[in-house]
């Protein structure tokens, strides 16, 4: 589904509810409690008594009851997922997940306020919690040839080096399996110790070959892994940009599309925030074959209990 699909099937409440229940429960739905299929639907009467605000509040009017003796547990479609405790409509929901997909460069929540004509709060909370259900999972280690660079994001000051202080630039390690994913990470430093991490943690041992330029500490890094014989750097220095299959420049081009993205449309990314972006855009770079990554995020937006909304507000 791309955007216009969305805006235009996913418009009501009922709609919305619809399509999150086939995404929940694909097989029909069922009890988080217990997991029984013996539920009644309860239909919420409007109580005339109750103020406007009462019931605006009230405005979840699909209910379910499980009718399980020993459970009797009453709950909405949203109840344990990253909607549940949100009051605006889940066709605003849908919106701000389809805009996020589908855009390039990224969303600010600057735009996604003027597009959803929601407060820049709201707007910024749902492009956090979207984020957030992004980011989660496991991530399979890299094989094949796999280029690694760093780079320097943000801060003030043009061109590479860490600066300290206010104008301190993030480093952040990008790997990339030719042909395959990108994982972006924010690291503290480019020192050897900080690399090697990032490089363990995400590239596998049946690797084919490591690319990287000719920065002194990836031998080092490369040896200590004992990969040492599958390192191949590429000689910037030479004017030789492309010596044979030794090139960095599938991860480059991911860089340069990333910063596109920050000065595009973040202008300003703070270090602590700025992984969630890096997840984002992997999300979506990695996601670009796939036929309905729109669905696949409401997949993940209503997934399991280790993206309670608690969860979020206590980081
Ligand atoms: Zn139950």
């Amino acid at each position: 589904m791309n955007l216009l699909n969305v805006t235009t099937s996913l418009q009501t409440e009922e709609q919305c509810l619809d399509a999150l229940e086939r995404r929940r429960w694909p097989k029909g739905i069922r009890c988080p409690q217990c997991g029984g299929d013996k539920l009644s639907r309860i239909t919420r009467t409007v109580d005339l008594t109750k103020t406007r605000k009462e019931k605006k509040q009230n405005k979840r009017t699909r209910l379910y009851a499980c009718l399980e003796s020993t459970c009797n547990y009453r709950f909405t479609p949203t109840v344990g997922t990253l909607f549940q405790d949100s009051h605006l409509p889940l066709a605003k929901w849908f919106a701000a997940i389809a805009l996020i997909v589908d855009t390039k460069k990224g969303m600010s929540a600057k735009q996604m306020q003027r597009h959803l004509g929601v407060s820049y709060k709201a707007a910024w909370f749902m492009g956090h919690r979207i984020r957030k259900a992004m980011a989660e999972g496991a991530f399979p280690k890299m094989s094949g040839i796999v280029e690694v660079d760093e780079t320097y994001v943000g801060g003030k000051q043009k061109g590479k080096g860490v600066y300290y202080g206010k104008k301190q630039k993030a480093v952040v390690i990008g790997l990339r399996e030719r042909g395959g994913d990108v994982r972006l990470v924010h690291t503290r430093d480019a020192k050897a110790k900080s690399v090697q991490d990032v490089i363990a943690s995400h590239v596998g041992p049946e690797v084919q070959s490591v690319m990287t330029d000719e920065f002194p500490i990836y031998p080092v890094i490369l040896r200590n892994l004992g990969q040492i014989e599958k390192h191949q750097a590429v000689e910037h220095k030479r004017g030789s940009y492309v010596r044979g299959i030794a090139h960095t420049n599938s991860i480059e081009s991911a860089f340069s599309l990333f910063k596109r993205a920050i000065v595009g449309s973040f202008h300003k990314v703070s270090h602590k925030h700025l992984h969630r972006y890096l997840s984002e855009f992997e999300y979506r770079f990695n996601g670009r074959k796939e036929p309905d990554l729109f669905g696949q995020t409401v997949a993940r937006m209503v997934g399991t209990g280790n993206l309670e909304y608690k969860e979020l507000i206590a980081e």
